[in-house]
């Protein structure tokens, strides 16, 4: 049995993290280091590393990552005033866990590019 992602750990309650959302095939639960005044991480409970590893078989997990997020962002209050999704792949694109989530930042205006 591989060793368990930090956000599986989360996933089975191992580690404390403050949890907005849950449902069958997602977690939500906030940045422990918050970008953004609203900054939520959207998380599938299946294992995937990356988007780069997602498969066509994960097609339909991915736009429930989506839709949970926007759903997300609307219970906080921010989808009028507006956010931002992530997804960093990789060594350059900034991955640092390597378990798929996308950050959900909102709550002030966001630069744009990013760094
Ligand atoms: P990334 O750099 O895209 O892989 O994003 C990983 C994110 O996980 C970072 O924004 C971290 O601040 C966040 N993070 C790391 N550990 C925890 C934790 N225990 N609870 C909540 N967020 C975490």
């Amino acid at each position: 049995m591989p060793e368990k992602t930090l956000f599986e750990k989360i996933r089975d309650r191992e580690i404390p993290a403050d949890i907005v959302h849950e449902d069958d095939h997602c977690l939500a639960f906030r940045d422990i280091s918050p970008q953004a005044p609203l900054h939520i991480l959207v998380v599938p409970k299946k294992a995937i590393p990356r988007i780069a590893s997602a498969s066509e078989d994960d097609a339909r997990l991915l736009g429930s990552l989506l839709i949970a997020a926007a759903a997300v962002a609307a219970k906080h209050g921010i989808a009028d005033s507006g956010f931002r999704l992530v997804i960093n792949n990789g060594r350059d694109g900034g991955e640092t866990v390597p378990h798929l989530h996308i950050h959900l930042l909102g709550g002030r205006p966001l630069d744009w590019p990013p760094g």
